[in-house]
């Protein structure tokens, strides 16, 4: 089969792979139809995690039922299925209290297991015409009658809008609260389409770049932009110097050389603009610049704070990968219903060819590249 694979730093070709296929009783095989490109993929395409070369990378799937192992039971051939990012088994501890992001079982040893993911799991991504499921009765999502039509809409289940969601729920959000949402990426917007769905009075999105400022303006948001002035005031002044009740941290490491701004500051500018006893979020992965240990990557993830202004202002932080499965029957049935549409931030749509120019043109963030959907189909 054609997949994505990394070949090193900032090196990812389309090539032939064996093909997918069922290797335990309970997998299901999926064809994929369509697979995004993240912004958590460029933490392993920029060679800062223990990536192995030759692995095929993408988390965020969704396809059609091909093949079912014969311990399944409720996944049929044929359904049109989306596939949370996370691999959960459905019975560890975890897994039972709806943590599937950090599932016991599916990555022994470390919390958490995914598709195509350093540090998360031998499993294989499906930026590829086809993707072994394990688990398949718990790890696939099915989608209703409408699911062709709308994929572009329900591929983002698989990730982001839960993940977007998720942020709200670390950070606390309620209805008529102010919140301040920083990063304007793909993560960042779908944090602000769900703060609006929750009913959040006033949502403020701050990045620097203009194109994606202008997608939150479009969502209604109010765009912050940092390069005109610190955020933290702006969003002090937008909130008559009280601060934002609940804030999103939906950045994450973010690699120097592209003259991105020092990272830590997304966290400095969030205890500033947050309310004392205010809620933070925080979403956005943070990998060591060198992957260190191999056996833990995440452990070399440094973030410096004012830990000291936290404390003082008594604000809660919460942390972590989203539990995709705990939200994404409800945020499906939202898009069924028409009441989100998280497609309206997709840039590009592209055979799974054009993904080595594409991952190029979304590591850069050149202008115009948002989100980069493949269709390996196509
Ligand atoms: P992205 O890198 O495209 O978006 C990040 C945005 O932050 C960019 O638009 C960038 O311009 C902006 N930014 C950079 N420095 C900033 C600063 N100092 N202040 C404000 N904005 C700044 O990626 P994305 O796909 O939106 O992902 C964002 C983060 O979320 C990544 O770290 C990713 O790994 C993480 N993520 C986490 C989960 C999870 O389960 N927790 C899931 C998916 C993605
Ligand atoms: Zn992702």
């Amino acid at each position: 089969m054609k997949a994505l694979v990394y070949e090193g730093p900032r090196k990812v070709t389309v090539k032939e792979m064996p093909d997918a296929k069922i290797e335990k009783a309970t997998d299901v095989l999926v064809k994929i139809t369509t697979t995004n490109i993240c912004g958590s993929d460029l933490h392993m395409y920029e060679g800062r995690t223990n990536m192995e070369t030759g692995r095929i990378l993408g988390h965020e799937n969704l396809g059609v039922v091909a093949e079912v192992g014969p311990g399944v039971q409720r996944i049929k051939v044929g359904d049109r299925v989306c596939l949370p990012f996370n691999i959960g088994c459905g019975f560890c501890e975890n897994c039972e209290k709806g943590l599937t992001g950090f599932c016991l079982t599916a990555n022994p040893g470390m919390a958490g297991a995914a598709y195509g993911f350093a540090g998360m799991g031998p499993y294989s991504g499906g930026q590829a015409e086809y993707l072994r499921v394990p688990f398949g009765d718990f790890n696939c999502l099915v989608l209703p009658p409408d699911a062709e039509e709308k994929e572009n809409d329900y591929v983002m289940l698989s990730d982001i809008f839960p993940t977007g969601y998720h942020a709200t729920v670390l950070a606390g959000v309620e209805p008529g609260d102010t919140v301040a949402i920083y990063g304007a990426g793909p993560v960042g917007l779908m944090a602000a389409m769900s703060a609006n769905l929750k009913g959040a009075s006033k949502v403020m999105v701050v990045d620097t770049h203009k194109d994606r400022l202008a997608l939150a303006e479009k969502m209604g948001a109010i765009p912050i932009d940092d390069s005109e002035g610190n955020s933290a005031e702006q969003i002090l002044e937008m909130t008559k110097g009280k601060g934002a009740d609940r804030g999103c941290e939906c950045v994450g490491y973010q690699c120097s050389c592209k003259g991105h701004e020092v990272p830590n500051l997304t966290m400095n500018n969030l205890v500033k603009a947050v309310k004392p006893t205010g809620g933070i979020g925080v979403v956005g992965v943070f990998v060591a610049e060198d992957p260190g240990s191999p056996d833990d990557l995440m452990k070399e993830g440094k973030l410096a704070f004012d830990f000291g202004s936290m404390w003082m202002k008594g604000q809660r932080i919460a942390t972590g990968q989203a539990n995709v499965k705990a939200y994404n029957r409800k945020l499906r049935d939202l898009i069924a219903a028409g009441k989100a549409s998280p497609s309206q931030i997709i840039s590009h749509e592209l055979p799974l060819e054009d993904a080595p120019g594409a991952y190029e043109n979304f590591d850069a963030r050149k202008d115009g590249w948002t989100k980069v959907i493949l269709k390996p189909a196509a």
